[in-house]
């Protein structure tokens, strides 16, 4: 099967089922947590710069709010589809139970190619998606951030414009905002650096010294940039990264062997992580398949850009030298090929775990502006170094002391977690 055959919410379902099975979770509670308690699909009607008007197709979808508000970005993507969203909403629960923050899960998204908007026409379609969800989101409900494609701006203008609907400051309605406006430092570095810090933490587990690694990048988004900086401070050699190319509509993969300094990836890279190829060939740099990222001689495969890159197909390709599996993006692995990374002993860090530094961080946003006193960038990173090490090292230690795959690991806790929320609710 190819990555499109693949649906991520029956890939989330199937995972959750799975793990359900291991702790004989009882049937309504199960019932309640393989799908979202509530969903939003909207239109929204945005006035283009030459006077025609578009509709857009809007979502948001929360999947459980006993352990605190929804929490969860929102996406910008040509492809978003409805079961993507659903799939991303339960992947948020997790992702937030295990690291152990006081928040639900949901997710948004609006079918759309920003690169195709001006950034006025970007604006109207932030304020359109806020006034569909003006009564549905807010500091105790549910709070969006960014995600795919969307940034801080994106957030600001969605926040304005709640602010204006309800007349008054929520500061806490949206994270990922800019600094000065309720951001917090470190958050824009944060899903990257969580990343790293998980790594770094599975490879003195696994007594291999970070600076004799190399690694292979997929995506060069938000999440690949400062996961791919941390690394190489850290003295790993990235020494390929695969980009989709949006004129020539598919990916790329960039290689050097010698290892990429990330600044010059950077300085040639646009603003929805889409590399320059020209400008690549300038410098020399090597151009590949855009796939060749999965069959490089390398320690570690990064894989922190959309859903269903690793596949029975793609696992093909994977060289024999590979020992972890760092999952940046959400749902980058299928359950088909999860048999298969068990099955060669790569270790794996699961999507939810590895890449909640995000998140993590949007719950610091949102204590700083509880208090209206901010940290500094210092003291950020290091609450987000102490919170994912210590959600590392309880699903490392669940999976060496029970004999269970990193994911299963990782689900045991987080679905025991909001399994008891509810119960003490009172819900079943
Ligand atoms: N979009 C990020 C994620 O998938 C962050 C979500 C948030 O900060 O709420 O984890």
């Amino acid at each position: 099967m190819g990555e499109n055959d693949y649906n991520p919410y029956a890939t989330a379902q199937a995972q959750f089922d799975h793990v359900a099975d291991l702790i004989d979770l009882d049937p309504p509670i199960r019932e309640l947590l393989r799908q979202p308690s509530r969903e939003f699909h909207f239109t929204i009607p945005v006035k283009m710069d030459d006077g025609t008007t578009k509709i857009f197709n809007g979502y948001r979808i929360q999947h459980n709010d006993a352990r605190g508000p929804a929490k969860g970005g929102i996406r910008f993507h040509p492809q978003e589809t409805i079961d993507t969203i659903r799939a991303l909403s339960l992947w948020m629960t997790w992702k937030c139970a295990v690291v152990d923050i006081p928040l639900g899960g949901a997710k948004g998204g609006v079918i759309c190619d920003p690169h195709n908007l001006s950034l006025a026409e970007q604006e109207r379609l932030c304020r359109g998606y806020a006034r569909q969800m003006a009564k549905n989101i807010g500091p105790f409900d549910d709070v969006p951030a960014p995600d795919v494609m969307t940034n801080g701006q994106h957030m600001l203008w969605m926040m304005d414009e709640y602010e204006a609907i309800h007349g008054g400051h929520y500061p806490g309605t949206i994270t990922g905002k800019p600094v000065g406006m309720g951001g917090s430092l470190g958050r824009t570095e944060a899903t990257g650096y969580g990343v790293i810090y998980t790594l770094r933490e599975a490879l003195k587990a696994l007594n291999i010294d970070i600076a004799n690694t190399t690694a292979s990048l997929q995506g060069f988004g938000n999440v690949a940039e400062y996961a791919a900086r941390l690394y190489t401070q850290m003295g790993g050699k990235i020494i390929a990264i695969s980009c989709w190319d949006n004129n020539d509509k598919k990916a790329y993969t960039y290689r050097n062997v010698n290892g990429f300094d990330i600044d010059q990836m950077v300085s040639i890279k646009d603003s929805f992580g889409t590399i320059d190829k020209q400008k690549a060939a300038s410098m020399g740099i090597e151009l590949l398949d855009g796939n060749d990222w999965l069959s490089q001689d390398v320690d570690i495969l990064l894989p922190c850009a959309l859903e269903n890159q690793l596949t029975p197909e793609s696992f093909k390709k994977i060289s024999n030298k590979v020992k972890v599996i760092c999952e940046g993006a959400n749902g980058p692995t299928t359950p088909d090929c999860d048999e298969l990374i068990k099955a060669r002993n790569i270790y794996l860090i699961p999507d939810f775990l590895c890449n909640a530094g995000g998140v993590t961080c949007s719950y610091f946003e949102q204590v700083q502006c509880n208090m209206n006193y901010f940290w500094s960038r210092e003291e950020v990173l290091e609450k987000l170094d102490y919170k994912m090490t210590a959600a590392f090292k309880a699903v490392h230690k669940l999976s060496q002391e029970k004999k269970l795959y990193m994911r299963d690991a990782a689900y045991v806790i987080a679905i025991n977690r909001v399994a008891e929320a509810v119960k003490l609710r009172g819900w079943v």
